[in-house]
C-alpha cells in the first residue's frame, strides 16, 4: 500500500500581533491613543490583564464588543508556552518557559506557611561566571524583556487561581529575582517589571515583598534603592578580596570595600528594612568558624539578614556542600551576633528547583536542538 503526501492549504498570512504584556501604563495609553482610544480605556485594559488575568479581549465586558474585536486584531495578551512543569513533594513548584523565539527560562514557585515566594528570571543564562552556579556555565545569553518577567508571574498566577489578584488568602505573596541571570545588568526591564508587579490597580505585590539578589554590580546598586525601591540581597559568599574574586568573579571589578560601602548606603536600609546577604556553604572553602566570625566583623555596621545557602550541586562541578555540622556551627556564630533563621532550608530539591540550579532543562533542551539540527543538516 502507498501512501499519499496530502499537503495543507496555506493559511493566510496573519500579521504579528503587539503583545500588551510588558508595556507599563503610560505605554499601555500611548499604544491605545494610536487607536483613538482616551485613557480611561487603558485603565480598563489594565485591570483586565493585571487583576483579572483575562487572556482574551473577548472577555472585557465593560468594552462595546466591535471594539473588543479591534483590539484583538492588533493585540494579544501573551503568556508563554509553558514547556514543562513540575510539581514537587513539598509544594514548591517549577515552570519551564519558552518565549518567541525560542529561549527558555524558569520560574519558581515556593509555598511557606507564612508566604508563597515566586522566584523569577532576569535573563536566559548569565554573563557572569561565579564558579559555583550551573547557570554561568550556560552559554546563550539574553536579557529578558519586561514582558518576559511579567509573563512569570502571569503564568505562576494562573497556575495557582491567583485571578482576580485582589484575593484575602493569595498563594503568592512574595517575588525574589533570584533565578537565572544578573538583574542589575538588565536594568530597565527589571525596572519597568517590577513597575508593573507593584502597580496597586493590577498585580498589587508591594515593594516591601519583592527582593532583588545582586551579585554586587556596584554602580547600579544606589539606582535600584532609588528607582526601583525593592529590596537587595547581595550575594556575598567570601569576606576577602581573594577568595570572592575566585567564587564571584565579577569581585575584581567591585571589590568587597566598594559593595560594603554601598551596602552602607543603599537607599532606604534601616532597621525595619534590612539588606540580606547571602552566603552559599562550600566545603573546605569558606565555612570555617573563622569565616564566620569574618562575615558578621564585615557587615556589623549594616542593618542586614543572613542567608546561609546549602550549596546545590550539578553535574561536573569542583565544589561540595559543607556538611551539616559545620553549617550549625558557622550558623551559631552567626546567631550569637544577632541574626534570626540564618540557614536557607532547601526547597524542591526533588524537581531540582533550587538555587543555582536553573539551567539543566533548557540545556538538555538545547542538547535535543543540537541532534534535530544535525539530524536536518544530514538529511538536506
Ligand atoms: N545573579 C544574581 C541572582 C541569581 S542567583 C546573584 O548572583 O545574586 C541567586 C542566588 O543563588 C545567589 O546568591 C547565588 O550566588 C546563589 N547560587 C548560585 N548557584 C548556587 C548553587 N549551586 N547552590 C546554592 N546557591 C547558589
Ligand atoms: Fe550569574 Fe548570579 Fe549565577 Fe553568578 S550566581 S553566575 S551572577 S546567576
Amino acid at each position: 500500500m502507498s501512501t499519499v503526501a496530502v499537503s495543507a492549504p496555506e493559511a493566510p498570512v496573519q500579521p504579528a500581533l503587539k503583545d500588551l504584556v510588558g508595556l507599563d501604563r503610560d505605554q499601555l495609553a500611548e499604544e491605545l491613543k494610536a487607536l483613538g482610544l482616551p485613557k480611561f480605556r487603558a485603565g480598563q485594559i489594565w485591570h483586565w490583564i493585571y487583576h483579572k488575568g483575562v487572556t482574551d479581549f473577548a472577555e472585557m465586558t465593560t468594552l462595546a464588543k466591535p471594539l473588543r474585536a479591534e483590539l484583538a486584531a492588533h493585540y494579544k495578551i501573551g503568556r508563554p508556552e509553558i514547556t514543562r512543569e513540575q510539581w514537587s513533594t513539598d509544594g514548591t513548584a517549577k515552570w519551564l518557559l519558552k518565549f518567541d523565539d525560542g529561549n527558555e527560562a524558569e520560574a519558581v514557585f515556593i509555598p511557606d506557611d507564612d508566604r508563597g515566594t515566586l522566584c523569577i528570571s532576569s535573563q536566559v543564562g548569565c554573563t557572569l561566571t561565579c564558579s559555583f552556579c550551573h547557570t554561568g556555565t550556560q552559554r546563550l545569553v539574553r536579557n529578558l524583556t519586561a514582558g518576559e518577567m511579567v509573563a512569570q508571574i502571569l503564568v505562576a498566577l494562573d497556575r495557582l487561581n491567583g485571578f482576580p489578584t485582589a484575593q484575602e488568602d493569595r498563594r503568592l505573596t512574595n517575588i525574589v529575582l533570584m533565578g537565572m541571570g544578573e538583574p542589575l545588568y538588565n536594568f530597565d526591564n527589571v525596572k519597568r517589571a517590577m513597575m508593573i508587579a507593584m502597580d496597586g490597580e493590577g498585580l498589587g505585590l508591594s515593594k516591601r515583598r519583592i527582593t532583588l539578589s545582586t551579585s554586587g554590580i556596584v554602580p547600579e546598586m544606589e539606582r535600584c534603592g532609588e528607582e526601583i525601591g525593592v529590596n537587595l540581597a547581595v550575594s556575598l559568599h567570601a569576606c576577602n578580596d581573594e577568595l570572592r574574586n575566585k567564587l564571584v568573579p565579577i569581585n575584581k571589578k567591585y571589590p568587597i570595600k566598594e559593595l560594603i560601602e554601598a551596602c552602607k548606603s543603599y537607599p532606604g536600609v534601616n532597621n525595619a528594612r534590612r539588606i540580606t546577604f547571602e552566603y552559599v556553604m562550600l566545603k573546605g572553602v569558606n565555612d570555617s568558624l573563622e569565616d564566620a566570625r569574618a562575615l558578621v566583623k564585615l557587615i556589623e555596621d549594616i542593618p542586614a539578614k543572613i542567608n546561609l545557602i546549602p550549596f546545590n550541586p550539578w553535574p561536573g562541578v569542583e565544589y561540595e556542600c559543607s556538611d551539616d555540622e559545620t553549617i550549625e556551627a558557622f550558623a551559631q556564630v552567626v546567631l550569637k551576633a544577632g541574626y534570626a533563621s540564618p540557614v536557607r532550608t532547601p526547597r524542591g530539591r526533588d524537581i531540582l528547583a533550587a538555587c543555582g540550579q536553573l539551567k539543566s532543562a533548557s540545556e538538555r533542551l538545547r542538547k535535543k536542538d543540537r541532534i534535530a539540527a544535525i539530524a536536518a543538516a544530514s538529511a538536506g
